[in-house]
């Protein structure tokens, strides 16, 4: 009989497996190997590479993990990337230096407490776009599902980024 469990964060339902996970984002394996395939899907089409910061930013927030040094910094990290991008209009080839500067701050960081649930769009449901177009229309709703859904804490971003970057 086939096993299944859930992704703590996003929810999704996968086939039990005993694979790797991240070192500090927290998800199930299933989700983890999902989130594998899709990034090799961009790093083998550059169409689908277009959105790759903003996959990158969506699954980290989606999957934040426990309180620690690097999950207190990847929040704040990934959530101004995305706040860049969503508030400034800044280009999504701009957002890994924006994320490099947000890293000079991390003495300023506090633990976020992520919200109740981050279960709306999963990284199954961005493996389901047949064409590049379909899958960058994709990327960008799951980003910023995870920008709204994070917004009780979008002002302690904006400090950070209207003060210094
Ligand atoms: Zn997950």
């Amino acid at each position: 009989m086939m096993e299944y469990e859930c992704c703590v964060w996003c929810g999704l339902k996968t086939e039990k497996s005993a694979g790797a996970v991240h070192r500090y984002l927290e998800s199930s394996p299933g989700c983890w190997a999902k989130y594998g395939e899709l990034l090799a899907r961009e790093y083998e089409n550059y169409e689908y590479m277009s959105v790759h910061e903003l996959t990158v930013d969506a699954y980290a927030l989606q999957h934040p993990g426990k309180e620690s040094p690097q999950t207190i910094g990847s929040i704040y990290i990934h959530l101004a990337s995305l706040y860049s991008y969503f508030m400034f209009g800044r280009r999504i080839s701009e957002l890994s230096s924006i994320r490099k500067k947000m890293t000079r701050y991390k003495d300023t960081f506090v633990w976020l407490t992520p919200p109740e649930d981050l279960k709306a769009i999963t990284v199954a449901d961005i493996l389901e776009s047949k064409t590049a177009v379909q899958h960058c229309a994709n990327v960008k709703k799951w980003a910023e599902y995870l920008f709204e859904t994070w917004g009780i804490h979008h002002s302690k971003i904006a400090n950070i980024l209207v003060t210094n970057l």
